[in-house]
């Protein structure tokens, strides 16, 4: 076992449409000089106000995470299924369901898989061989499980999943050519102590030296404080940590690969909540826990993707 791994680590647990040029927040256009995806369509200066209802709509790059979390049973599943299916239609981003290792084939056999991938969430990264109770990578691609969400804060909290465990994590996913929710966030105590950034950082960078494309990779930031406490962090303190991330992200894989990477928040999303926070220049998407179990209260946090700035 390595340093820092818990007992209850064993405790277990997938690429992503074409990148292209996205917008970059102001001060990564400043840093790198690369051309916003809003300037590179000549219509919005880059001092312009961040929100213009000519571009909320159709960056076609949203993407709401469910997380089903340790929750569900056949019958219950099915119910989710049938309503999400039922909604399908209305929704117009990239969905992706993360459901326990035991549903994962029902619930890919019988969610309508024009709107709706699916994810596990939680893998084993060491390849197959005596870990009792784990399920690898390698498993997931063979039942065809396009998408894995990793570095939850549960996981690290409760199953002791250090950042280098999650970053062998993401580098045994996509090596299996699974897309990865990577998920990173603070603290309440950090954040207090204005360690907001610097942990997120650190999270990011222990994957930042084990992974260079990041192009199957969505970061999820996901304040452990607001995670199915109903505290959810403000539109603009979710925006300040989104753009710090960015820019972190465009100083260690470049400005063009950051201003694709996909950064969702996650904490309390719900109904009421969504549209103001998709507004949000760098927020490209959500993770949702609780409000994910709910079709109705999910359809409508995935069709928050009009609001997206
Ligand atoms: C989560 O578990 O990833 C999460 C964001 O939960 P909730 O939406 O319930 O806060």
């Amino acid at each position: 076992a390595r340093p820092g791994r818990g007992p209850l680590a064993r405790c277990p647990a997938p690429r992503r449409a074409p990148t292209r040029p996205r917008r970059m927040m102001k001060s990564m256009m400043q840093r790198a000089a690369v051309p916003s995806h809003r300037a590179a369509r000549g219509a919005v200066a880059a001092s312009a106000p961040r929100r213009v209802a000519a571009f909320a709509k159709g960056t076609g790059n949203f993407i709401v995470g469910g997380n089903w979390k340790s929750n569900g049973s056949t019958a219950s599943i099915e119910a989710l299924v049938s309503g999400l299916n039922a909604g399908a239609s209305g929704v117009g981003c990239e969905v992706v369901c993360g459901a326990p290792f035991v549903y994962l084939r029902q619930t890919m056999s019988t969610l309508d898989s024009s709107k709706f991938a699916v994810a596990a969430q939680n893998c084993w990264e060491k390849g197959p061989g005596a870990y009792t109770g784990e399920v690898g990578c390698e498993m997931l691609k063979d039942i065809g499980v396009p998408w894995v969400i990793l570095g939850h804060s549960e996981r690290r909290a409760l199953c002791g999943e250090s950042d280098e465990i999650v970053a062998d994590k993401v580098v045994a996913a996509l090596a299996q050519g699974l897309k990865v929710i990577a998920c990173i966030g603070e603290t309440l105590e950090q954040r207090e102590a204005g360690q907001t950034i610097a942990v997120c950082e650190r999270q990011l960078q222990a994957i930042v030296d084990k992974v260079g494309d990041w192009s199957d990779v969505v970061v999820a930031y996901e304040p452990v404080w607001a995670i199915g406490t109903g505290k959810v962090a403000t539109p603009a303190q979710a925006q300040d940590v989104h753009a710090a991330v960015r820019a972190f992200m465009a100083s260690k894989i470049g400005a063009e690969a950051a201003g694709a990477l996909r950064i969702q928040y996650g904490g309390s999303v719900n109904p009421g909540n969504c549209d103001e926070l998709a507004g949000m220049e760098d927020i490209d998407g959500f993770l949702v826990g609780g409000a994910s179990l709910k079709a109705d209260d999910f359809l409508t946090i995935c069709a928050s993707a009009q609001h997206s700035a």
